[in-house]
């Protein structure tokens, strides 16, 4: 496998693309429109080629600055990025829309906070809008809610962003489209011995050193640390992340012709996501499911209601869970669906009969495969 078909269609069906302000939006603070024209006729390929893709779109500040008369980019202040981010969101979402639809695809707009995605439930939440989208073939255009998130709650750049929307959405692959064409040695804009590095294995603390902080543009606000703080996140949730030069036509074509930038492979998928469900958190119940369930979850399917046998200890939607086999041994660990007390309504019961029981619409599964690891 060439370093870019980990991102392509047949080996990546779901993929996170971020954008960065610098390259969505000219130093007069316009849409670089011919540009991104571009970029959505390379999703456009992607997606009919059965790849399903989530973009991560910077540039809602420097779009609303521009259109407020706001110094500094709209970032002298935190309330200016906050007008500048509701002004500028509004048009960005709407180029966005226009593009794509220009192929046939539709747009759909999620802002989402730290918070959302730290959050177990709403994580939850957001990882299931995900889902729905992606199975309706809907393009969902993502960027941070700067209009509400304080400074202790921002992720404050997309980079880290796009790395959590993979691990909410399951990604396999995480593009960083760029002003930089990757992680040099050095600075290559001060040290003319400066190498691209081409692949990352291990992201250890010689590589974290390599990177400036600040960005080159001054329009963003990622940099090349924030940029490896999303490697490591991506890392984690088993996707691999490339930083990739948007300085050029078509990037993402380009990219998939001859690879250049710098690639962070995944350890492999779902080991390290198993790593991240088993060892992030400590459970706080258990599920015990019956033989038919066992077999059905070792076939890769989610645990329905009627598998469930009984419930114990005491947990929320969104906390992880163990599932115990007939035999008494855990098979396999999750994030529940259900709090306890709806868990325990619905343990037996046929899917059909949920909606009545809970009086409101039930979820898919009471733990679904995407948030399970076998043991
Ligand atoms: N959310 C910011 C915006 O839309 C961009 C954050 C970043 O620079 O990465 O302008």
């Amino acid at each position: 496998m060439t370093r870019a078909e980990r991102f392509a269609p047949a080996s990546c069906p779901v993929l996170v693309v971020k954008i960065g302000s610098a390259l969505l939006v000219d130093p007069a603070g316009h849409v670089r429109r011919d540009w991104l024209a571009g970029v959505v006729a390379d999703i456009a390929a992607a997606h009919a080629a059965g790849q399903r893709i989530i973009v991560v779109s910077s540039g809602a500040i420097a779009l609303g600055a521009r259109r407020l008369g706001l110094p500094g980019g709209g970032r002298a202040s935190l309330e200016d990025a906050q007008a500048a981010a509701a002004t500028g969101q509004i048009a960005l979402s709407h180029c966005w829309a226009e593009l794509l639809g220009s192929h046939g695809l539709t747009a759909a707009q999620m802002l989402v906070t730290l918070d959302d995605l730290e959050d177990r439930r709403r994580y939850l939440n957001a990882s299931a809008t995900f889902a729905r989208l992606l199975s309706l073939g809907v393009v969902p255009v993502v960027n941070e809610n700067d209009t509400v998130a304080t400074e202790e709650i921002r992720f404050g750049d997309n980079d880290r962003l796009a790395a959590r929307v993979a691990q909410a959405s399951g990604a396999g692959g995480v593009i960083l489209l760029s002003d930089v064409d990757g992680l040099y040695t050095a600075n290559p804009q001060r040290d003319p011995n400066a190498k691209l590095i081409e692949e990352v294995p291990v992201l250890d603390a010689a590589t974290m050193a390599m990177a400036d902080t600040g960005s080159a543009s001054g329009m963003g606000s990622g940099g090349m640390v924030a940029k490896l703080q999303a490697a490591r996140i991506a890392h984690a949730a088993g996707a691999h992340l490339a930083i990739v030069t948007g300085r050029r036509d078509h990037p993402l074509a380009a990219f998939a012709a001859d690879g250049r930038g710098t690639i962070f492979p995944a350890a492999g998928g779902s080991g390290a996501r198993k790593a991240w469900l088993a060892g992030r958190l400590t459970a706080r119940g258990r599920i015990l499911i019956d033989a038919g369930a066992a077999e059905a979850l070792r076939n890769g399917a989610s645990l329905l209601s009627a598998g469930a046998t009984a419930i114990e200890g005491v947990f929320d939607r969104g906390d992880v869970v163990d599932i115990l086999g007939p035999d008494g041994h855990a098979i396999a660990r999750g994030l529940s669906e259900y709090d306890t007390d709806e868990a325990r309504m619905i343990a037996g019961r046929r899917t059909g009969e949920l909606a009545d029981i809970l009086g409101h619409a039930p979820r898919a599964a009471l733990v679904h495969r995407d948030h399970m690891v076998m043991l």
